[in-house]
């Protein structure tokens, strides 16, 4: 049977290069600095000193030129420079919510643009990343989702948005390498809650990560390692919209929290707003979170679930949704999330009541389920109203993408 709805990831493009000739080494694992270092003509072992020293200036110190480098000679520097870049995504605009939130729109080296959202709290503070430009996925509710266009981001794209955020936020540690850096007190290269914004990764901007599953997974290694960004695996949330196939291995070898999009407890609703249930079904989805490695009592995994009027909000559908989160023994907790408005959204927001009501008798089952504050909806930042235009396609293109769709009919 035909599917209807754009479900398959179809992407366009491939990622750019930034810098021209020059080789970005944001986003290339300590062994392909090394690698590259080696190509461009050092010895091996002069190449896996020169990698450990840039890797622990770029992630640890966040510095971009290879002049300020100060424990690498001098006479190298230069030969770094006409080679290699240490590149940072455009800055298109930046804006500030009246309560905090902080939205920048960003453009990557062939022009195409992504967003990022940084949230402060009391006690955390919690960058919002995307995984890809655009979303295939077309969850009805969904702003990203109604973009056309849709490129994969690299991983050094997607952790360029972290070394941004530390960038933009005066976050990176002070001090000399004199001395030796690991030595000084304030640079220990560790996130804290008290001291540092930074504090949570969560990968809830545009684009569904499981779909982009290497570039997230070697970004989100880089953002882990000790000698670095050093974020803690359990500060960082992947969330996904239920690509069953791919949540095994991303628990396997990311490691994370998990979050899944839940959104409705029948088939026939799940079907309507998030399209990639006909393809993979809620019982299929649960029974792989049940697997996900790592998921315990004390580790979590978070249900999503948007509260739309009169759609999947009645007392029934709570009670439903408890059911089956027992059936399948989840350690759960659920987040509700008010439903985000933008242009010509084909929903409304459950009434503030009704969203108390659906909390309460999760709450009432033993089930955590508290009400996710909207953040930064005057500035369009809130979950699921993130959207870059994207940008013109060129012929090439357009005839890809309908080969691909013809290709899907059969
Ligand atoms: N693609 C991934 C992650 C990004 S979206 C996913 O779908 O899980 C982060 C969360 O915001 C998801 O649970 C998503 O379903 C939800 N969301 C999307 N549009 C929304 C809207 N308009 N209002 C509220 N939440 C929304
Ligand atoms: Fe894509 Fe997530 Fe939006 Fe669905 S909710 S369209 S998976 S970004």
């Amino acid at each position: 049977m035909q599917i209807p709805g754009h479900i398959d990831p179809v992407t366009t493009g491939t990622v750019p290069l930034r810098g021209g000739n020059r080789i970005d080494l944001v986003g290339l694992t300590r062994e392909g600095i090394r690698a590259a270092l080696q190509e461009a003509g050092l010895d091996a072992k002069a190449a896996k000193l020169r990698a450990k020293q840039i890797w622990h200036w770029i992630y640890h110190r966040g510095v971009t030129e290879f002049d300020a480098m100060t424990d690498i000679a001098k006479t190298m520097r230069p030969w770094l420079t006409e080679r290699f870049i240490v590149g940072r995504p455009t800055v298109v605009t930046a804006q500030v919510s009246n309560d905090g939130t902080r939205k920048w729109l960003l453009a990557a080296a062939d022009g195409q643009e992504y967003e990022m959202v940084f949230i402060p709290d009391a006690d955390r503070g919690t960058l919002c990343v995307s995984s890809q430009v655009g979303c295939t996925l077309n969850c009805r509710f969904c702003h990203t989702g109604t973009m056309r266009l849709v490129r994969n981001l690299g991983a050094g794209e997607i952790v360029g948005q972290v070394l941004l955020a530390r960038d933009a936020l005066g976050e990176w540690p002070k001090g000399t390498m004199a001395g030796g850096a690991e030595d000084e007190e304030d640079d220990a290269g560790h996130y804290t809650a008290d001291g540092r914004m930074l504090t949570n990764i969560v990968m809830m901007g545009m684009g569904e990560p499981l779909y982009n599953f290497d570039e997230v997974k070697g970004a989100l290694k880089i953002v882990m390692d000790g000698d670095g960004l050093a974020l803690s695996k359990r500060r960082i949330t992947l969330s996904t919209s239920g690509v069953v196939p791919m949540m095994a291995r991303a628990g396997e070898e990311i490691g994370v929290n998990l979050a899944v999009s839940l959104h409705a407890v029948s088939k026939e609703i799940r079907d309507e707003i998030v399209p990639l249930n006909r393809k993979y079904g809620i019982e299929e989805l649960l029974a792989a979170c049940a697997a996900y490695p790592g998921a315990n009592n004390a580790r979590r995994i978070t249900f999503e679930y948007v509260m739309l009027k009169d759609k999947n909000d009645s007392d029934a559908d709570a009670r439903e949704l408890v059911r089956l989160l027992k059936q399948y023994r989840l350690p759960a907790k659920v987040n509700l999330i008010p439903f985000n408005p933008w242009p010509g959204a084909p929903y409304e927001c459950s009434p503030p009541e009704r969203v108390r009501a659906f909390s309460n008798l999760i709450f009432e089952a033993g089930i955590s389920a508290p009400i996710r504050t909207p953040r930064g909806r005057d500035i369009m930042a809130a979950c699921g109203q993130l959207k870059s235009a994207a940008t013109k396609p060129t012929r090439a293109e357009l005839d890809r993408i309908a080969e691909e769709k013809q290709a899907a009919l059969g």
